[in-house]
C-alpha cells in the first residue's frame, strides 16, 4: 500500500557524521576556533581542509571562506575585475551569484539558457565581445559542454570563474567540475554537498590570485600558516595593497567538513541512485519531462528539475498546490514573486538595466525543482512519484 501523504521534510539533511562531531568536540575543547589561533608548527583544521580539498579537485591552492558568495566576490577581486568591466553570467542561477558581481562593482551581462537548463553557448559567444570575465554557474548541477566553454574563453580572451555550489563531486568528461576555471568556488552551506552550516572554498592554480585572495579573506599577515599557498615572497607586493574583507572560515567548521569530504564520493553515489529513480518515474508521467543529460556529464543529483510542458500558470499553480497538499514540496522557477529563494533574474532589480531574455523566461516559466535530501530513502522516492503521478493524472 503506497502512502497517500508524504510526511518527510524536504529540508532535512542527514546528521553530521560521528567523525565530524568528534573532531568538532576536540576543537571546541581547545577553545581555539579561530583559524590562526594555533600553536607554532601546528596545522589547524581550516589549513588542513584547504590542502585536502585542493588535492581532491586537483588544484594547487585553496582558501576556505565564510560562504560561496564571499568566495565568488574574492575571486573577482583577486583576479582584478574592476568597475566598468563586463562579467558574463548565465541568467539561471541563485541570488549570491549576481550579488557577488554587484559587490565587485562590475557590470553584469546575463546570458540565456537552453532547454536542458544549461547556459546558451551561442548567446555567450555573441555577447563575449568586450567582456573580460565569465562567471559560469553550474546551476542545480547542470553542466554545459565544458570543451566548448574553454574554446569560447580562449577565442574571446575570457577568464572563466566557476560557481560549483551544486557540482562538488561532479565532473565533465572525466575532469572534475571546478578544475576548468582560472578560479572556482564551492559552497559548504547546509543545502549543498558537504555541510558546515555556512562556508565556501576557493581554488586556483594561480599564485598571485591565491595570495591576493588569502589577504582579502582577512589573513592578518599570518598567511605563512597556510599550507595550500605559494612561497612567502609571492605575497610581498600585495601585502599592503589588498584590503581585508574578513571572509575567513573557522577551525570548527573545517573540522566538521574534513571527514565529510572523505565520504563525498560515496554520498554522491547515494544521491544519484535517488535521482535516477525520480528521473525515470517523472519522465514516465504525461506532461512532465526531465532534461536529457549529456553522457559526458557526471552530475550529483542532490536535487531534480523538470518542466511541465506547455502548461499555463493556473494549471502549474494547481499542480504545485495538489502536490503540496499531499506533502510533496516543489519549487517553481516561474513564480512571479520570489518565494523562499530568488532565482528569477527579474528579482535582481538592483542592477540598473535588466535584459529581456525570452528563452530563459519561457524555460523558467514551466520549470519545477525538488530537493532530494539523503534522509529520503529510495522507497520515499517511489512514494513521491506516486503522489506526483496521481496529482498530474487529474490535471494534465
Ligand atoms: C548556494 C549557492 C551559491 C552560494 O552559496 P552560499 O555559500 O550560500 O553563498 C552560489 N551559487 C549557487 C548556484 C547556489 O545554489
Amino acid at each position: 500500500m503506497v502512502q497517500e501523504i508524504f510526511t518527510k521534510d524536504f529540508t532535512k539533511q542527514e546528521p553530521i557524521c560521528d567523525e565530524g562531531i568528534e573532531r568538532a568536540l576536540e576543537v571546541l575543547k581547545t577553545g581555539k576556533l579561530h583559524r590562526y589561533n594555533i600553536d607554532s608548527g601546528e596545522k589547524g583544521d581550516a589549513t588542513l581542509l584547504e590542502a585536502e580539498f585542493a588535492a581532491y579537485i586537483g588544484k594547487k591552492y585553496c582558501i576556505a571562506c565564510a560562504s560561496c558568495g564571499s568566495a565568488m566576490h574574492l575571486a573577482l577581486k583577486a583576479l582584478g575585475a574592476s568597475r566598468g568591466d563586463k562579467v558574463l553570467c548565465n541568467a539561471f542561477t541563485l541570488a549570491p551569484v549576481p550579488g557577488a558581481i554587484e559587490n565587485s562593482g562590475t557590470d553584469v551581462e546575463l546570458v540565456e539558457i537552453i532547454d536542458d537548463y544549461t547556459v546558451d553557448l551561442d548567446d555567450l559567444e555573441s555577447k563575449a565581445g568586450d567582456a573580460k570575465w565569465f562567471l559560469l554557474s553550474h546551476m542545480r548541477g547542470h553542466i554545459t559542454n565544458m570543451d566548448r566553454v574553454m574554446e569560447i574563453c580562449r577565442t574571446h580572451d575570457l577568464t572563466l570563474i566557476e560557481d560549483c555550489a551544486h557540482t562538488m563531486g561532479a565532473s565533465w568528461n572525466g575532469k572534475k567540475s571546478g578544475s576548468f576555471g582560472k578560479v572556482s568556488c564551492f559552497s559548504t552551506q547546509t543545502y549543498k554537498h558537504i555541510n558546515s552550516g555556512e562556508g565556501g572554498l576557493l581554488l586556483t592554480d594561480d599564485p598571485n590570485v591565491i595570495s591576493k585572495a588569502i589577504i582579502h579573506s582577512g589573513s592578518y599577515m599570518l598567511y605563512e600558516r597556510h599550507t595550500a599557498r605559494p612561497a612567502m615572497e609571492v605575497f610581498e607586493p600585495f601585502k599592503t595593497m589588498v584590503p581585508s574583507y574578513s571572509y575567513r572560515m573557522d577551525n570548527l567548521r573545517a573540522a566538521i567538513l574534513r571527514p565529510q569530504l572523505r565520504m563525498l564520493d560515496e554520498q554522491c553515489a547515494r544521491w544519484n541512485k535517488r535521482y535516477k529513480i525520480l528521473e525515470e518515474g517523472l519522465n514516465g508521467i504525461d506532461g512532465i519531462s526531465c532534461p536529457e543529460r549529456d553522457p559526458r556529464e557526471s552530475y550529483v543529483g542532490s536535487s531534480i528539475q523538470f518542466s511541465l510542458n506547455d502548461r499555463d500558470e493556473e494549471t502549474i499553480k494547481a499542480f504545485l498546490q495538489g502536490c503540496m497538499d499531499r506533502g510533496v514540496e516543489l519549487k517553481w522557477f516561474g513564480n512571479k514573486e520570489p518565494i523562499g529563494f530568488t532565482s528569477a533574474y527579474s528579482s535582481w532589480k538592483y542592477f540598473s538595466k535588466l535584459p529581456s531574455l525570452p528563452n530563459t523566461d519561457r524555460i523558467l516559466s514551466t520549470m519545477c525543482d525538488m530537493r532530494v535530501p539523503l534522509t529520503f530513502s529510495e522507497e520515499d522516492c517511489e512514494t513521491i512519484l506516486h503522489i506526483i503521478r496521481s496529482v498530474a493524472s487529474t490535471m494534465f
